[in-house]
């Protein structure tokens, strides 16, 4: 079943197709999404609040643009498929209060840094839960706390995810006003049986309204999520889903791959087993919305992401900006994180910190003037190396092997040599190719990239547990 033809990353038309039903069958076994390297089940509890403490002084003498994310994780309702780290709660006094708390954490995390004046930013992401779950006077609030410590840089992105179910037009004008210019809508699918399913009945008028407004107010870009996999979901059902999203025009778009895993997300539970579609519908849920995406011109990013040819990130991928970070994409350069809220990772130079995952806890720390820090990871040489490596296989299909040893001062077959099998088969199997100059992963092994990167992971090598990651399809 080769269907399609898909603009690839370097601009060109190629008739080699990017879904390959035989190869994803073979190797699409369970593996992580690499928004991190090492992955965040590598983090660890000996990594604690004054090891972020050392990394974020060592940040603030670097004096460069840094990223910011807040996790905000209030929801008024249950989406069944949900593996986000959320509160379901109806009562706003709890979001005024989580508020207050994260102005204290910026004013400790700034404190330490030991910044003189304010710090530049060119990336900031409010995600959830569910950001609009605040009310306009938070919202301002919020963005006034974070204006006190940070310079939101010009031409920077400023994103925020949105449930269309809990907008309106005020809410699109504010965002706006307080800097925002890219959204995210959270769809999934447009099918009410689906809908019912998973618990989260949204109509195609309300998403449509939302878009509209997004470009009303002038916002650069708009992206849409779909999920499948989910329950009650067909082939044909899910046809229809995507057209109408195309018929909406995003910017971009993301397609992930629903990761039923009921014994670790408690929601799952609500879903019936019986209702998913089976593997084959699977399959072909993902060929045929391969085949609209590419027939109404958007371009394969990598890794669940399609972005129309003009978009920045296929812009960027195609001039070898592109990064990858723990939202996916993203234009900008590699850049600290500094991650506020329950269960935030930040990156910060050589460190993954994780903020504690529930109010409380987060409460009490910042009460006894402490970092709220549960856990994280001080990557080692070889962390750094691999996170680089991978990094560039994720975002660009290619890695320049001679390039890359000699920046690194390696022989890269020996540094690698325990690799080397496996690539090799990989090879063999045409996923990717490889010169002995530049490993290039040619268009049909795009979608299973995570599978070449995940041969250059020492640590799923060392723990082998493969387990609870998801599958492309
Ligand atoms: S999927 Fe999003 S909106 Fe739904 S419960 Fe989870 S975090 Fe909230």
């Amino acid at each position: 079943m080769t269907i399609f033809e898909l603009p690839t990353c370097s601009g060109t038309n190629t008739l080699e197709p990017l879904f390959q039903p035989e190869l994803l069958k073979r190797f699409d076994i369970n593996g992580p999404r690499y928004t991190s390297y090492p992955t965040a089940d590598r983090f660890h509890g000996q990594f604690s609040g004054n090891d972020y403490k050392a990394a974020l002084k060592g940040c603030a003498q670097h004096q460069k643009p840094i990223s910011l994310y807040f996790h905000l994780p209030f929801c008024p309702n249950i989406c069944y498929y949900c593996g986000c780290n959320k509160i379901i709660t109806k009562d706003h006094g709890r979001s005024a209060k989580y508020i207050k708390y994260l102005a204290k954490e910026m004013n400790l995390v700034t404190e330490v840094m030991g910044a003189a004046k304010k710090i530049p930013v060119t990336q900031l992401h409010w995600g959830g839960g569910t950001p609009t779950f605040l009310s306009h006077a938070e919202m301002r609030e919020l963005m006034g706390h974070i204006q006190d410590h940070f310079e939101l840089q010009e031409g920077g992105e400023y994103s925020i995810e949105i449930d269309p179910r809990r907008v309106g037009e005020s809410d699109i004008q504010l965002l706006a006003e307080l800097g925002f210019n890219r959204i995210s809508l959270g769809v999934q699918d447009f099918n009410l049986a689906v809908q019912e399913a998973v618990h989260r009945v949204q109509t195609i008028e309300e998403t449509q309204a939302v878009i509209d407004w997004a470009r009303r107010y002038g916002f650069n870009s708009v992206s849409v999520d779909l999920i499948y996999g989910l329950p009650k979901q067909t082939p044909d059902t899910f046809k229809q889903t995507v057209d109408a999203v195309i018929g909406m025009n995003p910017d971009r778009l993301s397609v992930y791959s629903y990761a039923h895993l009921p014994t670790i997300f408690k929601p799952q539970r609500r879903i019936a087993e019986v209702d998913l579609p089976v593997a084959k519908d699977k399959l072909d849920i993902l060929a045929n919305t391969i085949d609209q995406l590419n027939q109404a011109g958007y371009v394969f990013i990598g890794m669940d992401h399609f972005a129309k040819p003009n978009d920045e990130l296929a812009i960027a991928q195609q001039q070898g900006r592109l990064h990858r970070n723990f939202q996916g994409y993203s234009t900008q350069a590699e850049c600290d994180l500094l991650a506020f809220g329950i269960s935030s990772i930040g990156k910060v130079h050589d460190t993954y910190p994780q903020n504690l995952k529930t109010l409380d806890e987060y409460y009490h720390a910042l009460d006894q003037h402490e970092l709220p820090t549960m856990r994280g990871l001080k990557l080692n040489k070889d962390d750094i190396l691999r996170r680089e490596l991978i990094g560039e296989l994720m975002c660009q299909f290619q890695l320049n092997t001679e390039q890359f040893a000699k920046n690194h001062d390696i022989s890269f077959r020996d540094y690698f040599s325990k690799e080397m099998l496996e690539l090799k088969e990989l090879e063999e199997a045409g996923l990717l190719e490889w010169d002995g100059e530049v490993i290039n992963i040619p268009t049909k092994g795009r979608l299973l990239v995570r599978r070449v990167a995940m041969a250059f992971d020492r640590h799923l090598r060392e723990a082998s547990t493969q387990a609870k990651y998801s599958k492309v399809v």
